[in-house]
Order: structure tokens, then C-alpha cells, then sequence
């Protein structure tokens, strides 16, 4: 038996619990004896976390569920074994199951051959789907879902009392995150989510990578700030809605205007 280390009243983070990194956040929700999951990672990591969850006196057949935060590789590699193992159900967005279901390589990320990245993604099905406010129960306490797209289009977060699961949203460092044109990424809905994530009055922020921190509007006032210029980049290709400096070369061609 191992001492559970919760990070706040019934929930323990198991990158935390284990007192090394062992891949993205996994959350393990608990009230009483029942359990849920979010996100869970690799699935070379699915044996360890199923292990340490086994040694903090959790019964594995009380797991109500596995939430995926969104369809990255790296959030639900593991699922499909983890869900044979608990013989539980896989909660997700309506617009990660078709990734999630089909093992879609590139949407996942698992797939990127021009830099050698070539993952399996195996197939699992989503039993439930959720949206913007629903509840996931586990026991008394209620996670309440939020959209948040902007990353992918099916990112969620969750919300228990104060505190804010926060998906890839913000990090503690400010960044965000991955902005990738292939992989559904949307500057204006990023934008949107930040600033609902600012408004809104949590106290703290328990993202998917990364320790958990102190709500800090400073801080995602100075993201926000940054990824609105990202709007009119290049840097940013079609997830730019437009370049300015093409807008000054059709004037200056029209000018006839030559090098200075
Ligand atoms: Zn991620």
C-alpha cells in the first residue's frame, strides 16, 4: 500500500503521486471508493499508472470511466488497453470520436513523417460522448465539462469547485498547447477558450502537462496578448486569418515603389 498524495481534496495527479514524470497529467478523480480517470497517457505508461493505482487502495472495478481531455497521442495512446484492463467506458468530445474510434494517425499526431514520428494509435470506441456542460459524476462530486476548443476542436476541460482541469489550454510557463493547421487548431476559438478560462473564478489551473498553478490573469492576460498577434503571421500559415505585409506590398506594387 502507498500514501496517497492528493493535490487537492480528492484529486491526485499521478506524475505527482508517483514523484516522477512519467508522461501528460493524469488526473485520478475519487469519491470514496469509486474513481474516474482523465486522460491517461502512453500506452507503455498504462501498466505503471494501472499499478500505482492498484497500491493506492483504489478496487479497479470501481473505475467509472476514462475522459479523454482530447484526441492527441499522447493524451489517449493508452486508452484502448487501459479500458480492456478496467473494463471501463471512454468518455470523450462528439468531435474526437471519429479520431479515437478510426486510430487516425495524423489528427492524433501520431503520424508525422516528415519528422520520423510514426506511433500506433489503436482504435477505441467511445461509449459516451459530452459537450459544453454536462456533468460527469463520480460519486457525490460532479465534473462540469467545458469546450474549449482552440488546440484541437474537441479540447474539454473540467471544472471541480475551484479548481479548473485545463486540457492543453495555458501552461504555468504561458505557453499553449501546439497551434498545427493539420490537427484542427483554431487561433480565434483559442483565443475565446483563453479568455473564458480569465473570466472565469477558479483559483487554480491543473493542466495537461506540466504542474498545476495559481489562476494568474497577469499571466494568461500576456498569452492571450501573444496569440492574437499570431492572427496576422506567417508564421502561423492558414492558421493566420491574414499577413499583413501583403496587404502593404499590393499598395507598394502598385505605387511602382522601389527598394529603399
Ligand atoms: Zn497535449
Amino acid at each position: 500500500m502507498l500514501e496517497r498524495k492528493p493535490l487537492f481534496p480528492n484529486v491526485i495527479e499521478l506524475n505527482h503521486q508517483a514523484g516522477h514524470r512519467i508522461g501528460c497529467c493524469v488526473y485520478l478523480i475519487y469519491d470514496g471508493p469509486k474513481w474516474l480517470l482523465v486522460d491517461i497517457g502512453y500506452e507503455d505508461t498504462v501498466d505503471e499508472i494501472i499499478d500505482l493505482i492498484r497500491e493506492l487502495d483504489f478496487p479497479l472495478a470501481n473505475c467509472q470511466t476514462i475522459v479523454a481531455t482530447h484526441a492527441d497521442v499522447d493524451h489517449v495512446q493508452g486508452l484502448a488497453k487501459a479500458k480492456q484492463i478496467l473494463r471501463t467506458t471512454v468518455t470523450a468530445h462528439r468531435k474526437a470520436v471519429a479520431a479515437m474510434e478510426s486510430g487516425d494517425r495524423l489528427l492524433t499526431f501520431a503520424e508525422i513523417a516528415a519528422q520520423g514520428i510514426s506511433l500506433e494509435m489503436p482504435p477505441v470506441k467511445v461509449d459516451r460522448q459530452v459537450g459544453d456542460g454536462d456533468k460527469i459524476q463520480v460519486g457525490d462530486l460532479s465534473l462540469e465539462v467545458w469546450h474549449t476548443p482552440g488546440h484541437t476542436d474537441s479540447q474539454l476541460a473540467f471544472r471541480l469547485g475551484d479548481l479548473l482541469l485545463s486540457g492543453d489550454n495555458i501552461f504555468r510557463d504561458g505557453c499553449i498547447g501546439a497551434i498545427d493547421a493539420h490537427h484542427g487548431s483554431d487561433l480565434g476559438d483559442f483565443l475565446a477558450s483563453l479568455e473564458r478560462i480569465r473570466q472565469s473564478d477558479v483559483g487554480w489551473l491543473l493542466p495537461s502537462h506540466g504542474p498545476p498553478f495559481r489562476k494568474d490573469n497577469g499571466l494568461i492576460e500576456r498569452t492571450i496578448e501573444r496569440v492574437k498577434t499570431y492572427l496576422h503571421m506567417a508564421d502561423f500559415g492558414t492558421c493566420a486569418v491574414d499577413w499583413p505585409l501583403m496587404d502593404e506590398w499590393d499598395r507598394e506594387l502598385a505605387e511602382g515603389r522601389a527598394p529603399e
